[in-house]
């Protein structure tokens, strides 16, 4: 057995052990009585009768330590701004905001709603609210009014942190009209809004409902507002899915429980120690940035990098830039921020020395072989891909580095993690595939390890019916992807289980078919659906993004290239696969989040209407779709 394959069993046959292990990792006012009470399954409760607070752990642990070390480090090439905060001066800042936050009314178990840019006092906020035991609910900035009212009514916060704007790609987004467009349609109001003011674009305040933060904040310089010890089952914060499959849904997590898991993951998963950087690219409007923008890095007394702004601006050399700078030693994204780099000139990766290091961890999507090959050979360090979803808050398949040096393979987002008792079920009788390279539905017998969801916000029912399902003599949880594993415990995410089409019979996997597809030399980018078909019930259409589209405005060099690719499914899966189209787009329809929107895809592919689109990025991209399929 190697090292890790023994953690792992150790994780799983003596879950007790393991865990109050782990458990050593965090600082608990009082220490937890039971580690695991799953006598009501399948909810979980973890580190039973401790009582401790993720701020604590995040910031005031290390004010003995490493007091002056930077903190947070909040970059915006948007406003041309950087500023660095050290553990004191956050620990400075998260009370401000607490104390002004309770002075808005915020308990313990109330709500708060985050509706930020990427700026540092989104940080605070988030910080600020664990800190008195209320619970955040950050909301993607820019989401529109629609959307955030939906989130109001479902959290029913008693008050609201924004700011006055965001900006993309150096236009301006006003945050403050969607906001009060939202508190309208809600039928929730919350009873405070606190306003960052960026001076980016005119705000018009609300008198007695809203206020302004700088002045808050100068009335409580040096308020001290220590942390609330609060149950290791208090909920810390709920946060919605993305919404690729359907109406996104509201995840609820523990307190003790996520910040061992968090702790843990910094150790075993990604090798950190104290003093080193994280960079993670997300927003923090996605569980990523919650767990490794904010929590997950300051718990392991890191520096954390939060950044606004595109990959490509000023040039596709920015983020290599910051990482030079910044001696980034944790770099994490997401394969479509890859791909859009890889669109540019890799002249930019070159530029600057990204030694420092350690690897690249890609999250949220598949991560297709041409894609981690370019930026494998672009960077020269590990490419690391994980698999993980909203629900379970850190990697559910990876590779262990911390506990022992494994070897990427490309396609595959790796192993297991402890505490993680993964299963491949077989959809057609339910039961458990134990044998290599067999395709079943990727599951998780509970108790879900600690951080994962706790339930659905205020809705134990949806919790329990949509996740779980028994199979002879215990429960099991179902994150709605295929996947294979091979010999040695590679798995392989073979798609969700709605991507699967039917052609003539044949189950193909649209994956299979994008990663086919996607190897063609000038394809950037693709998305395969399944479209109903009278005489073969499904045929595979695929909508293609070219590297260089400069040709293609020609009929014939459309046709030309969907040859091309036609040809190749042919020759690497078979004719059966080949796509009955290929359709040659600008851009893809994702959701904020820059996922594939498949359902949508699909839907209007077969003239029907594309449900909720809330969580979309940019209408024009299903137009275009609609306008090709006519
Ligand atoms: P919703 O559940 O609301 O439909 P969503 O599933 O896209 O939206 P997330 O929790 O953001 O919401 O995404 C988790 C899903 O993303 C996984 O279930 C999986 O389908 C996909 N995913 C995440 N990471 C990977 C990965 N490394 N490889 C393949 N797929 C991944
Ligand atoms: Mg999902």
């Amino acid at each position: 057995m190697t090292a890790y394959a023994d953690f792992y069993r150790q994780s799983i046959d003596q879950p007790d052990i393991f865990w109050r292990e782990q458990a050593g990792l965090i600082e608990w006012k009082t220490p937890p009585q039971q580690v695991c009470d799953y006598s009501n399954p399948p909810f979980a409760k973890w580190f039973v009768g401790g009582t401790t607070n993720l701020c604590h752990n995040a910031v005031d642990r290390h004010l003995a330590t490493r007091a002056g070390q930077s903190a947070l480090v909040a970059i915006s090439t948007e406003t041309d701004t950087e500023r660095s905060y050290s553990f004191a001066e956050l620990h400075a800042e998260v009370q401000r905001m607490a104390a002004v936050l309770q002075g808005l009314g915020v308990k313990k178990g109330d709500r708060v709603l985050i509706y930020m840019p990427m700026i540092a006092e989104a940080a605070f906020a988030m910080l600020a609210c664990v800190r008195i035991g209320a619970l955040h609910s950050v909301v993607f900035g820019g989401f529109a009014s629609g959307s955030l009212a939906s989130r109001i009514e479902d959290a029913e916060p008693v008050a609201v942190v924004s700011a006055d704007a965001g900006s993309r790609g150096g236009k301006v987004v006003p945050y403050k009209p969607l906001l009060d467009e939202a508190i309208a349609l809600s039928k929730h109001k919350p009873a405070a809004v606190l306003m960052i003011n960026r001076g980016l674009a005119p705000m018009h305040l609300q008198p007695r409902r809203d206020h302004d933060w700088a002045a808050l904040r100068e009335q409580h310089l040096n308020t001290v507002v220590p942390c609330e010890w609060v149950e290791s089952t208090h909920p810390s914060y709920t946060l919605y899915t993305s919404g690729t499959t359907g109406k996104p849904k509201g995840v609820q997590r523990d307190t003790g429980g996520y910040t061992v898991a968090l702790a843990a993951s910094m150790k075993h998963i990604f090798d950190a120690k104290a003093g080193d950087v994280y960079f993670a690219t997300s927003d923090i409007g996605w569980v990523v940035g919650h767990s490794y923008i904010v929590y997950g890095p300051l718990i392991a007394g890191m520096t954390t990098i939060m950044y606004e702004g595109l990959p490509t601006r000023p040039d596709a050399g920015v983020w290599w830039s910051i990482v030079e700078k910044y001696q980034v030693t944790h770099m994490f994204s997401a394969p479509t921020a890859v791909r859009v780099l890889k669109k540019q000139d890799p002249a930019y990766l070159a530029k600057y020395n990204v030694k420092s290091l350690k690897a690249l961890w890609l999250a949220g999507e598949p991560l297709d072989e041409p894609t981690a090959q370019w930026i494998s050979d672009a960077l020269s360090v590990p490419i690391i891909d994980n698999y993980w979803q909203t629900e379970t808050g850190w990697p559910i398949l990876t590779l262990a580095n911390g506990v022992q040096q494994q070897t990427t393979r490309f396609g595959s987002p790796g192993k297991a993690m402890y505490g993680y008792h993964v299963k491949l079920i077989d959809e057609s009788n339910g039961e458990e595939l134990t044998a290599p390279n067999q395709k079943g539905v990727v599951a998780i017998e509970g108790p879900l390890p600690p951080g994962c969801m706790q339930t659905v916000w205020r809705d134990d029912a949806r919790f329990v019916n949509t996740y779980w399902k028994s199979i002879p003599g215990r429960l099991i949880y179902s994150t709605f992807d295929w996947g294979i594993r091979d010999a040695d415990g590679y798995h392989f995410i073979l798609g969700r289980t709605d991507d699967v089409i039917n052609v003539a019979g044949h189950r193909l996997g649209t994956r299979e078919i994008e990663e086919s597809i996607a190897s063609h030399p000038n394809i950037a980018e693709v998305a395969v659906v399944g479209v109903a078909d009278s005489l073969k019930g499904q045929v595979a259409m695929a909508f293609a993004v070219a590297r260089d589209a400069s040709g293609l405005t020609h009929e014939a060099a459309r046709l030309k290239l969907e040859g091309e690719v036609m040809k190749q499914v042919d020759s690497q899966l078979g004719a059966v696969a080949r796509p009955s189209r290929v359709y040659f787009v600008s851009v893809l329809p994702k959701t904020r989040s820059g996922k594939l929107l498949r359902r949508a895809l699909q839907a209007v592919a077969e003239r029907r209407d594309p449900g909720d689109l809330t969580t979309m990025e940019d209408p024009a991209a299903l137009q275009q779709v609609k306008d090709l399929v006519g």
